[in-house]
């Protein structure tokens, strides 16, 4: 049998062994290993890392179908310079994603507008970035989930799936008032993850105020400790975003600097 006659059975193996990039590419990475006189280690070791190359970029891809982050809220589209410089040392730090294996918490604050949402969720695409997982969900809809899964006897099951996400970003903690059941069911989860899983999450509301949330100040009291007790904490004492560019869009179209009027109704 010539070479060439090998063909099909090493497509076979190749597939059995679920190497595509080999079966794809050792055809004419081949003929360039003949052409540059390559040792059959350095062909080899080439095909490896292409095929490494691809299952990561797979792996990535994956993570992020899986994350539900919005697409368009990465780090590339978040203006740091807005950060204090402190929060910009915190993100710095974040990045990198080692507190996730101490199963530390991270804990935004401020108003509405501040950037806590996008800074969150372009954290989360670093993260993923550096091969973690991550969950991301506005706190309303998380609650509704864990709801029905306790109303079907399979709260404990959701809270294992949710177990699999290294980083859990719950999004806007107490911007909806919520039944004393929702409530129980978010302290259930918080309780849950402490010292096992991270939990990320942004509020409107300081801690003082969380009681609203809660509803009584024991279980208030229980919930803030158990998420402040490994944490990084964030505040963007920061004017909103949204507002400055609608200033900065209406002084342009005055042309004199001055901003007022429409901007001052698009923000609450
Ligand atoms: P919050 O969650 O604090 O209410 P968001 O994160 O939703 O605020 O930000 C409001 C809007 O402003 C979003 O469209 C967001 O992408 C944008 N934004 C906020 N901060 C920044 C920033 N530093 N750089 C770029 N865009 C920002
Ligand atoms: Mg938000």
């Amino acid at each position: 049998m010539t070479d060439n006659g090998y063909k099909p059975e090493l497509k076979d193996a190749l597939r059995a062994l679920r190497l595509p990039v080999f079966a794809s590419e050792h055809s004419a990475l081949s003929a360039m290993a003949a052409n540059e006189g390559w040792t059959f280690d350095r062909f080899l070791l080439e095909l490896c890392q292409l095929e490494l190359v691809q299952r990561e970029q797979h792996r990535r891809q994956k993570l992020l179908t899986a994350s539900r982050l919005p697409r368009a809220k990465t780090l590339l589209q978040f203006d740091r310079q807005r950060l204090k410089r402190s929060a910009d040392q915190q993100f710095a730090a974040l990045r990198e994603g080692d507190f996730l294996a101490r199963s530390e918490n991270v804990l935004v604050f401020g108003p509405p507008g501040s950037g806590k949402t996008h800074l969150l969720c372009a954290l989360g695409h670093e993260l993923i970035g550096e091969g973690k997982s991550v969950l991301f969900s506005s706190c309303v809809l998380l609650v509704q989930r864990l709801l029905l899964a306790k109303s079907e006897l399979w709260l404990e099951r959701e809270l294992k799936r949710l177990d699999k996400f290294e980083a859990l970003i719950i999004d806007d903690l107490g911007y909806v008032q919520q039944s004393r059941e929702e409530m129980e069911v978010l302290f259930t989860l918080l309780a849950h993850r402490y010292e096992r899983r991270s939990v990320l999450l942004t509020s409107n509301l300081v801690f003082s105020e969380w009681e609203r949330i809660f509803k009584d100040p024991l279980t208030t009291a229980a919930a803030i400790d158990r998420l402040v007790h490994h944490s990084v904490i964030l505040e963007l004492n920061l004017p909103s975003y949204r507002m400055e560019a609608a200033q900065q869009q209406q002084s342009k179209n005055n042309g004199n600097g001055q901003a007022a009027g429409a901007a001052d109704l698009i923000e609450n």
